[in-house]
């Protein structure tokens, strides 16, 4: 599963193709139009650069689509024109990325809303979503499922091409599920019709054909939901409703057509058969136990896990708005569920297994546009330093994308995809919440929101 990961990488820029690195220049007068044609420097700016090392002072020169060169401050400069953003020790750090991304959900109370929308107003909706990540710094988004088969895959390609602002995505399917499971919504007195949030199979053969037809359609993630979920009360999370053999059907297509697995895989036996089969991405794992704990372990160079904090802390915390949870009963469950998944990522964090911010949103209690704050979260609930959460949402998510070696830090040769920030996300990540305080965001070496004119002298 790494090499189809790596494989997705270089299917996105063939190793070898990036522009030679240049050298820090000083600046002109007249600084032409910021863009990816001319070259931007970011002068004196605190680089946090996701490695894990402090900030430091320098100028970074972005060339193209990429970082050409950093100069740390005193470094000899070269002459050469570029548009100069005076940082003023601003931080300069890499985009977000969201790894448990839902564009297409729709801050819906309950998934019915998913087959009231006709397709046309779902993708408008979708493209709205994607433009509040980039507004919102989430420079990449790893989807987590489309709630109609092609809306995350045309969104993909409408990005790419420019045609719309959004981040850079990784497409998935609709969720495949069981019969019963998690998100099947069909009445037995009611014609589902064309409407699906998610997808019901049963058995490995519709599961394999599901997923080819998914990757024949231009996925990059296939999604599974092989356990239950607290949310749906007759299959709760601690159940398990995947068979292995249906585990392993979709993860053997995911193999030959080189696509990545995903799983919401809440139970213990969820989780494991993930892990055997060769799942990349294995969500919430509330109910891990130990032997699940070791598998987990045993592939952490292979896989990521990302518990999706913020959609169970608002629900607890926002959904009573809402009416929602419905019965005091659901919302001990609910808690307990937090409780063990809190313990659970502990647990992995400990054992070195890579553990992401992201959390669901496009529900109700939990809307898109406030998708930064699962940061803090990770530091409250789950002992995380700053620092690691914003790895984390960095570096590793430059990872999840399978683009670790080019994407997620601010180094030289990665692709440009910047924020620079007023204060230190250090002293307080809650700043990442802040659009005002995202003085610029930059993606693949062009800004989406330009800088204040105060720091380009103009
Ligand atoms: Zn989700």
């Amino acid at each position: 599963m790494v090499r189809s990961i790596v494989k997705l990488a270089q299917c996105v820029r063939m190793p070898g193709s990036r522009p030679p690195h240049a050298r820090i220049t000083d600046s002109c007068m007249n600084p032409p139009a910021t863009g990816a044609a001319g070259a931007v420097l970011f002068r004196d700016a605190s680089v946090l650069d996701s490695s894990g090392a402090p900030p430091f002072r320098a100028d970074v020169r972005v060339e193209g689509q990429r970082i050409a060169a950093i100069a740390r401050s005193g470094a000899a400069r070269q002459p050469g024109a570029a548009t100069v953003i005076e940082c003023r020790g601003a931080t300069l750090m890499p985009g977000l990325i969201e790894p448990h991304a839902h564009l297409s959900f729709v801050d819906q109370a309950t998934p019915f809303a998913f087959t009231a929308i006709p397709v046309e107003e779902h993708l408008l909706l979708t493209l709205k979503h994607a433009k509040l990540y980039l507004d919102q710094g989430f420079t990449s988004c790893f989807s987590a499922a489309a709630t109609k088969p092609r809306l995350d895959i045309v969104v993909r390609d409408a990005i790419a091409r420019g045609d719309h602002p959004g981040p850079r995505l990784r497409a998935a399917s609709v969720q495949l599920t069981v019969t019963g499971g998690v998100g099947d919504l069909r009445q037995l007195h009611l014609d589902p019709g064309e409407a699906m949030y998610t997808l019901p199979c049963d058995g490995p053969v519709e599961f394999r054909r599901a997923a080819r037809e998914a990757c024949r359609e231009g996925v990059d993630v296939l999604k599974i939901v092989p356990s239950g979920d607290t949310s749906t009360p007759a299959v709760p999370s601690a159940r398990t409703l995947m068979t292995d053999d249906e585990v392993a059907a979709v993860c053997e297509v995911a193999r030959a057509h080189e696509r990545v697995v995903a799983a919401h895989a809440r139970s213990a036996e969820s989780i494991r058969m993930c892990v055997r089969h060769g799942v990349s991405v294995v969500y919430h794992a509330t109910c891990a136990d130990e032997e699940a704990l070791d598998l987990l372990e045993s592939r952490k160079a292979a896989l990521f896990v990302a518990p999706a904090l913020s959609v169970t802390v608002t629900r607890l915390r926002d959904a009573g708005k809402f009416g929602l949870p419905a019965s005091d009963a659901l919302k001990r469950r609910i808690e307990t569920d937090l409780e063990r998944t809190i313990a659970t990522m502990k647990a992995l964090k400990a054992r070195g297994v890579r553990v992401l911010p992201g959390g669901d949103y496009g529900f109700m209690w939990n809307p898109h546009g406030a998708n930064a704050r699962d940061l803090t979260w990770f530091v409250d609930l789950l002992g995380f330093t700053p620092m690691e959460a914003i790895v984390g949402a960095t570096r590793h998510g430059g990872e999840i994308m399978g683009m670790g070696e080019e994407l997620g830090q601010v180094r030289e040769g990665f692709l440009a995809d910047l924020l620079l920030v007023d204060g230190d996300p250090l002293a307080d990540l809650s700043i990442l919440e802040d659009r005002a305080r995202l003085l610029a965001i930059m993606k693949d070496g062009t800004f989406h929101k330009h800088p204040p004119a105060r720091l380009t002298g103009r």
